[in-house]
């Protein structure tokens, strides 16, 4: 190993100590950590953060890595690596430090007073902090100097090579296929899930999770299912990953799928290849890919019927009454079932991507100009009307609804819909190379995982999301797979 090279790595040890330091602490805040203990936690966390700043924009590293990218005989993951590093440091960089704390503190006020709003559900509490957002979102675009302009910077941060016109083209596909075969659904006779709402004992649900995680081969000496607020994935490094989960006694699976979802999320990371496990491209995959294996734990594998197989036998054994008069095929129509409905994360998976549709054209009519935040919750109202038939009537379950915009995650939300639409593609070809109902009906999801490691997680990051799709695949992202497989499943569902 050159000097270089060593010196680089020791650079980023130090990094990743801090790194550590840092998540492992917020970590705690968002799940066992009692709330009075919040001012003091907060104030070294900030100190933390600073000097890990300062680490990570050092001149120095810099000029590491701009050398090892240089180099000859620095090894070709390695340059790839590094280009991904030097892309994010330098966009770190162009922004002024005073300008960057400022926005920092912001976004921590404009969070707080968004939960605030959200709370006395009143728009008109968060709206001037959101235009300070976006004023201030604006002009980091002005120093983001480089190809790409406006919204597009935002869209390619999230999504390598993702901008404006390709996302059009999507979201087009989305309006055109998606919205008639939703009318059809609605005037459709509906399916019946009401046990899904009887009263489920959150002791005996904590059992079920950890059924569902042993069938999905979920390694307990490298994860840990906790409780928070709102469910997430928190990879600390490849063998130490977290994921949380929200018990509702009144809701059977609500809990179950984020469960699933966020094990699609840890899974990813724990099964990036060694030498890879260790350095910036751990956890630099883009948003839409790491939601592309989340939903297909979620939506394509844990809402198979063959899924469970071997676990519906023990979900009516913990509940027995509740389950009385529902066998596996009732349950799994139930967890499919399509109704238009007012809240994001509680969509199902038909509707889901007109959510994010809805998003995506505010987001990109607020940077082009076209739309003023002062007719944000009318414009978003209009548009829940247009899309999903539906009356918003507060803004608590309208605009209020996501943390996102508060602390200024522009371009986000698009990753979503497009990380559903990767997932059919990698099940299209997976089903080429396995038998992927046998699979699941044999308890052997951990032939599935090891198609995924191979195929897709061993790389991390390494990779942008297209070259990572064909490499997958062996073609181009296609979004036509995602419309297929969602008319083909719900035209079947609903017997249209
Ligand atoms: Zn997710």
């Amino acid at each position: 190993m050159n000097d270089l090279l060593k010196e680089y790595q020791e650079r980023m040890f130090n990094i990743s100590a801090y790194e550590l330091a840092v998540t492992t602490v917020n970590l705690d805040s968002q799940t066992i950590a009692p709330p009075k203990g919040s001012d003091y936690r907060n104030d070294r966390l900030a100190y933390l953060a600073g000097e890990l700043y300062s680490l990570q924009t050092d001149e120095r590293l810099f000029v590491l890595i701009k050398e090892l990218i240089d180099r000859d005989d620095t090894n070709q993951d390695i340059k790839k690596i590094l280009y991904w590093q030097l892309k994010n440091l330098e966009n770190m960089r162009c922004i002024p430090k005073d300008f960057y704390v400022e926005y920092s503190k912001l976004q921590m006020e404009s969070q707080q007073n968004w939960e605030t709003a959200k709370r006395n559900n009143d728009y008109g509490l968060f709206a001037p902090y959101l235009e300070k957002i976006i004023v201030m979102t604006k002009k980091i675009l002005e120093y983001r100097q480089g190809e790409l302009k406006g919204y597009d910077i935002l869209l390619d941060d999230y999504e390598p090579g993702m901008n404006t016109e390709k996302y059009d083209k999507f979201f087009d596909l989305i309006r055109e296929k998606l919205v008639p075969l939703i009318q059809k659904i609605n005037h459709s006779p509906q399916i019946d899930d009401s046990f899904i709402y009887k009263n489920y004992p959150i002791y005996k649900q904590k059992i079920m999770m950890n059924k569902i995680l042993e069938y999905i081969d979920f390694d307990f000496a490298a994860g840990v299912l906790l409780e928070s607020e709102h469910p997430f994935t928190e990879s600390i490094s490849k063998y130490d990953n977290r994921i949380t989960t929200h018990y509702y006694e009144n809701n059977l699976i609500s809990s179950m799928y984020s469960v699933i979802h966020e094990a699609g999320h840890a899974n990813y990371n724990y099964s990036v290849r060694d030498d890879i496990a260790q350095t910036f491209c751990f956890n630099n995959m883009s948003s839409g890919m790491h939601e592309s294996q989340s939903r297909l734990f979620e939506n394509y594998l844990g809402r198979n019927y063959h899924f469970w197989d071997n676990l519906f036998p023990t979900l009516k054994e913990l509940f027995p009454e509740q389950l009385a008069q529902t066998d596996q095929d009732k349950f799994i129509r139930a967890v499919n079932k399509v109704t238009p409905s007012l809240i994001r994360t509680e969509a199902d998976e038909l509707t889901y991507p007109l959510h994010i549709l809805i998003r995506y054209e505010i987001e990109k009519g607020l940077f082009d100009g076209s739309i003023e935040t002062k007719d944000l919750e009318n414009i978003w109202n209009a548009k829940y009307k247009q899309y999903l038939g539906l009356t918003v009537p507060n803004a608590a379950e309208g605009i209020l609804q996501d943390v996102h915009w508060s602390d200024g995650s522009f371009g986000y939300f698009p990753t979503y819909a497009l990380g559903s639409s990767y997932a059919a593609q990698f099940m299209q070809a997976m089903s080429k190379d396995l038998d992927i109902d046998k699979c699941l009906a044999e308890n052997e999801f951990s032939l599935l995982k090891k198609w995924l490691r191979e195929h897709i997680h061993q790389y991390g990051g390494l990779y942008s999301p297209q070259q990572q799709i064909e490499i997958a695949c062996g073609e181009k992202y296609n979004p036509q797979y995602y419309i297929d497989y969602l008319i083909n499943k719900y035209s079947a569902l609903y017997n249209l």
